[in-house]
């Protein structure tokens, strides 16, 4: 009984005494991840990282933004905002982020791409370039597409709902010619609980202008450059929200939902 005290003492000593520790990390040849994939389909839409931490992370990837405000574009070095008004914005460093991905983007491999070809169709030329299934990937595709798809999400308001009901509320974007550059990454997929098994891609046109989450595609020419990856740093959210979601509900239809395009 004593013991018992004495150690329930000595834990509430410890949670009153842990201060909140610092995202730091080693740079290269790494993804640095904000949070969970799964985390945000069940509402978890907001974190504790600003702008200005998180691109000290890479100058290059994808995620979203406090209250889901938006899709997130980082490329080359800059973050953009895609509202649900299709354009794109720079938000200032201390907005923050409830999910995001980063890398220090270096091409190992790169190739040329040409001609009609659908979102899937796409991502099977990519499935044939890269070495393993079970590594990560950072993906970019510059060029010119056509029937290029993209959304974006409205932003929330307390009590927060989760994404698979909110992405129905989603804005669709059609470029029926656009320039520009696809950003994210593949993730393997034993990776699911943490992050989007597979690939998935935001865009951003040339102009720095309009842009979102890539549903579908037509034609593309384009170059493509992978980076492969063997490192996954993973910073989790210091918050209550965080703390307290239950992060145990199968959510893979959900996932569907949020990633894809429905018919
Ligand atoms: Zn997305």
């Amino acid at each position: 009984m004593h013991r018992l005290l004495i150690s329930g003492l000595v834990l509430l000593l410890i949670s009153a005494c842990t201060p909140q520790k610092e995202h730091t990390a080693p740079g290269k040849n790494q993804v640095y991840q904000y949070a969970t994939i799964k985390a945000l389909l069940e509402g978890g839409y907001d974190g504790d990282m600003t702008m200005g931490e998180l691109a000290q992370h890479g100058d290059f990837g994808i995620g979203t933004f406090n209250a889901l405000d938006g899709e997130m574009v980082v490329l080359d070095g800059t973050v953009y905002q895609i509202k649900t008004d299709g354009l794109a914005y720079e938000p200032g460093t201390d907005t923050k982020t409830p999910f995001a991905v980063l890398t220090h983007f270096e091409a190992d491999t790169s190739f040329a791409l040409s001609g009609e070809m659908s979102y899937d169709e796409l991502l099977t030329t990519l499935d044939e370039s890269v070495k393993s299934r079970n590594l990560f990937y950072a993906i970019r595709i510059d060029g010119e597409f056509s029937g290029l798809k993209t959304r974006s999400v409205p932003v929330q308001t307390r009590p927060y709902r989760p994404l698979g009901e909110v992405v129905e509320a989603q804005s669709i974007f059609q470029l029926e010619v656009t320039e520009g550059s696809m950003v994210g990454f593949r993730f393997p997929e034993y990776t699911k609980e943490i992050n989007v098994p597979g690939y998935h891609l935001h865009y951003l046109d040339d102009q720095r202008k309009k842009g979102g989450h890539v549903l579908a595609v037509k034609s593309a020419t384009a170059m493509v450059s992978i980076d492969y990856i063997p490192n996954l740093y993973l910073a989790l959210p210091e918050n209550s929200d965080f703390h307290n979601l239950d992060l145990t509900k199968d959510r893979e239809e959900d996932l569907d939902k949020v990633e894809k395009l429905r018919n």
